[in-house]
């Protein structure tokens, strides 16, 4: 017997009647802190007032017209990412996926109108994660998710992360672009040296490959910029967002630079959803609350108060975590034991977080998260950790090893 709905998820068996900014109301009457946020995606927490009033007079007046139309909201929204990064223009789709596919044609008909149509190939990063279509399956790479799905799309090749030789070794006449996530998200919370990212820009540069960022989980503030690339002090020439951008509404965008975008002529590339009325009125009420003076100033604080008090449990429970890292509030705890235990007992102790790649639990609350909330979160985990640590003891009592 399958399930109606399609059980392509293990789901924890909690389902949420309400949330309020960083909380979450499960229907068996109990509270959690969310520092799962949808995977980074709630990024300005739950039924933020601003967000309910923008969907609910949008979804009132109009929700869908289609691209066929002026979209007064799209256009907007595309003006503010446009003054608030590199980018000169924006396409609005409707995933991370999709936004990292629409990513990939863009750098290759850049490429093709620059006069160089042999160049195609993506040079893209081992423990890379770009979405699930058939051809970010293979800009992805793991074969853990290729299984089944027939032969790989051809022009992605990988490389070792964070190792700026193997990419120039890599790089050859066919060469479109290079393609990586600023932190690698679901393979573990792993942060791209800044050095790194500066030596592939001056090695795309150089070379006349087209870097390609894909901050579908690192932008939109995640990371106390508004783009993780530009603690860097770089810029990349495309780049896709998708997860905070709608703060829990489905909305993803491409931005590139005018070299990029000048090929993306009408007819070369389409969407249905992409950019409606009432998800551009959810980003741009997302972006009212991020780009506030101040507002990204707070997400730093938020982090740094969490990193110290994070870095307190690490030290105190060697063998339950061993290690930080990550950057703003993407943050990644290594786990000793497996961490899906470690999930649960966050869990039960009234936690919410997201496990990652490399044994990692990932803490990413909304952006909006409190001092108190921080503080909170951190004594659940604590209490976890008593909880995962009394088990090992009693395991031990229990079961001596003989
Ligand atoms: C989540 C994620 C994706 C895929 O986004 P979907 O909206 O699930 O298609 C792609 N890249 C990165 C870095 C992600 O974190």
């Amino acid at each position: 017997m399958i399930s109606p709905l399609m059980p392509t998820y293990k789901r924890a068996d909690l389902a949420f009647e309400r949330g309020e900014g960083a909380w979450l109301y499960a229907s068996d009457g109990r509270r959690f802190l969310d520092f799962a946020a949808g995977i980074a995606t709630s990024s300005i927490g739950h039924a933020h007032p601003a967000l309910v009033r923008a969907i609910s007079e949008q979804a009132a007046r109009v929700i869908h017209v289609s691209n066929l139309f002026r979209i007064p909201q799209a256009e907007k929204l595309a003006e503010r990412l446009v003054a608030n990064t590199f980018a000169d223009s924006v396409f609005f789709c409707n995933s991370g996926a999709e936004a990292n596919e629409g990513m990939v044609k863009m750098a290759r008909r850049a490429q093709f109108l620059a006069g160089h149509p042999e160049r195609t190939d993506i040079i893209c990063m081992d423990g890379a994660f770009h979405g699930r279509t058939l051809a970010m399956l293979s800009a992805t790479g793991n074969p853990k998710y290729l299984e089944g799905f027939g032969t790989p799309v051809a022009g992605f090749k990988h490389v070792p992360f964070n190792d700026i030789e193997a990419v120039r070794a890599a790089i050859t006449p066919q060469t479109a672009a290079i393609m990586l996530e600023p932190i690698q998200g679901e393979s573990g919370i792993k942060v791209a040296d800044p050095a790194y990212l500066r030596a592939l820009r001056a090695l795309c540069d150089e070379t006349g490959v087209l870097l390609a960022l894909d901050e579908v989980q690192t932008g939109v503030g995640r990371t106390g910029r508004l783009f993780a690339h530009q603690w860097s002090g770089i810029t990349p020439d495309v780049m896709s967002t998708a997860k905070g951008l709608g703060g829990g509404f489905p909305i993803g965008a491409i931005l590139a630079t005018k070299v990029v975008a000048i090929g993306m002529t009408p007819g070369t590339h389409g969407t249905t959803f992409g950019g409606n009325p009432l998800a551009c009125a959810a980003a741009n009420a997302v972006l009212d609350v991020i780009l506030a003076p101040g507002f990204l100033d707070q997400v730093c604080e938020r982090a740094a108060l969490l990193d110290t008090l994070l870095d307190a449990i690490v030290a105190d429970a060697p063998e339950i975590f061993d290690q930080r890292r990550g950057l703003g509030l993407l943050i990644g705890l290594r786990c000793v034991p497996p961490v899906g235990n470690v999930q649960d007992a966050a869990q039960d102790a009234g936690l919410l977080c997201v496990t990652a790649g490399d044994n990692v639990l990932r803490l990413v609350p909304p952006l909006t998260v409190t001092e108190t909330e921080c503080r909170d979160a951190v004594a659940c985990l604590a209490r976890a950790t008593a909880a995962l640590k009394d088990r090992a003891n009693i395991k031990t009592v229990l079961e001596p090893t003989p």
